[in-house]
Parts: structure tokens; C-alpha cells; sequence
């Protein structure tokens, strides 16, 4: 178990229910815990999006881990968890804490650490989980790490049949500059990003299934601004292919292009 204040980006987390007695009314109670998959990426704690992304580069956390704590910058974890499943979780000072459905008192995560790891290894072994697939970031979070079955399915470059398509330049919020690879599986159907910082240095990559809006959702998540899309090939149909479906998804979220 390896539990220590880190940063936290993942679009693969899992909300699982839990049955445990309050501490404050004495009542039994129905709340939750969040479980983050493998695919995860992990960073120094308080990173910040407006100038690290091509600064610091993410690790994958390999393992599923339970949520011990989410506070700091949380991007989209009020909107994603809190609003959603408000009788379990609400935003507290120090971040999201699972509630008592009764009397809101927060329920401390020694309380619920078993009771969700329980519950997620009995619905995993039903194969009752469901990502909720959404992308959060939260720049602090304490995660107690464990290893569950690997049923779950992940995409990955270095599994092979990738190629590149498309390399878009990218701006971050301070205006330090980078680079976006798109990549593609024919055989997998799927995409694949690479984000690298200067002198070609991988920061992030990160597996798509067949939607290209999830991977424009996740540029717009890390608040990167596109400057220039270029074919990685400049004579291939493949790409060119691929550029007019990324226009296509980019227009779709909201994009402007200037020209
Ligand atoms: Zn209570």
C-alpha cells in the first residue's frame, strides 16, 4: 500500500456502495468510495494546469487504488461526483468526503476503507463495475493503492499497431508550448494520445476507445489551447482522413478556428 499526496488526472474511476454505522447520528448508513483504475496517472501533489502539463511528466498508477482523500485544485469533481451522488459524497473545506445519507456527517475513510474495497472486488468478480469514464484532476489526493483483477481491459501504444496520424502544437495556459500526438489502432479501432514538452519529452499518453470527442474532452481538461495541426505523413489519405474527423470532433466541442 503506498499512500502519500500526489496529483491525480483519470478518466477510469469506479463508484462503488458502501453499508457502514455513523459515527455522529448512530444510524446505519448507505455512502460510497471512489476507486481509481490502473490506467491512472499520477504526479507531485499541487500540480498545476496552467503551467506544468509540459513540464512534469505523469506516471501511470498500475494498480487500482481507493481514493483516501480529493481536495486542491478539483477541476471537475464537484460537477462529476459530488452533484451526482450527492447523498454520498459532498465538498468539504479540505475537499470531497463521503457523507452519512442521514445526518451529512462526513464518515472518515478508515470507516469506509474495507467496506468499498469489498463491495469492488464483489461487483468486479459480477463485472458490475462502470467507469463513469469522465475525466477528473484533483491536485491533492491520498490514495491507498491495491492490486484487484485485471478483467479491465486497457488500450495501450506499446501493444503495437499504432500508427501516427496527427501532431497538433499546443499552448498551455502561461503559453509554454508543446506537442499533441494522435495516434491510431485500425486493427483496435481505438486512439491514442502523446503529450510531450520540449526536447520531444513524453509527459503524458493516454488510451481511447473509438471517440475522438473524449479525446478532445481531455485537451479541454487540461485547459490546452491547439496553435497548428499537422499530417504526420503529409501525402497519406489515413491522416488526412484523421485531421477531418479531429475538425470534426474539435467544432463539435466548441473549438474556433481561425484561420
Ligand atoms: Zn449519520
Amino acid at each position: 500500500m503506498a499512500k502519500h499526496e500526489r496529483s491525480l488526472l483519470t478518466n477510469e474511476w469506479y463508484v462503488v456502495p458502501v453499508s457502514v454505522d455513523c459515527a455522529g447520528c448512530g444510524a446505519q448508513t448507505r455512502s460510497a468510495g471512489i476507486i481509481v483504475g490502473p490506467t491512472g496517472l499520477t504526479n507531485a501533489a499541487d500540480f498545476d494546469l496552467d503551467s506544468d502539463v509540459f513540464q512534469k511528466p505523469w506516471e501511470q498508477l498500475e494498480a487500482f487504488g481507493l481514493i483516501e482523500r480529493l481536495g486542491g485544485r478539483t477541476e471537475n469533481v464537484e460537477r462529476f461526483v459530488a452533484n451526482r451522488y450527492h447523498s454520498a459524497f459532498s465538498m468539504q473545506d479540505d475537499g470531497l468526503k463521503a457523507v452519512c445519507e442521514h445526518c451529512s456527517d462526513s464518515l472518515p475513510s478508515e470507516l469506509i476503507r474495507l467496506a468499498a474495497m469489498d463491495s469492488f472486488v464483489r461487483l468486479g468478480q459480477r463485472r458490475l463495475l462502470k467507469n463513469e469514464g469522465l475525466m477528473i484532476f484533483s491536485s491533492n489526493v491520498v490514495l491507498t493503492q491495491f492490486h484487484g483483477g485485471t478483467w479491465i481491459q486497457e488500450s495501450g501504444i506499446e501493444d503495437g499497431g499504432y500508427a501516427l496520424l496527427l501532431l497538433c502544437d499546443a499552448e498551455d495556459g502561461n503559453g509554454r508550448t508543446g506537442v499533441i500526438e494522435i495516434w491510431h489502432s485500425v486493427e483496435r479501432n481505438d486512439y491514442a494520445m502523446v503529450l510531450k514538452g520540449h526536447g520531444d519529452r513524453e509527459m503524458l499518453r493516454r488510451g481511447f476507445s473509438d471517440d475522438l470527442g473524449q479525446l478532445v474532452g481531455d485537451v479541454t481538461a487540461l485547459g490546452l489551447v491547439l496553435t497548428q495541426l499537422h499530417l504526420a505523413q503529409a501525402d497519406s489519405p489515413y491522416c488526412d482522413v484523421a485531421r477531418s474527423l479531429f475538425l470534426g470532433a474539435l467544432s463539435r466541442a466548441g473549438y474556433q478556428l481561425a484561420e
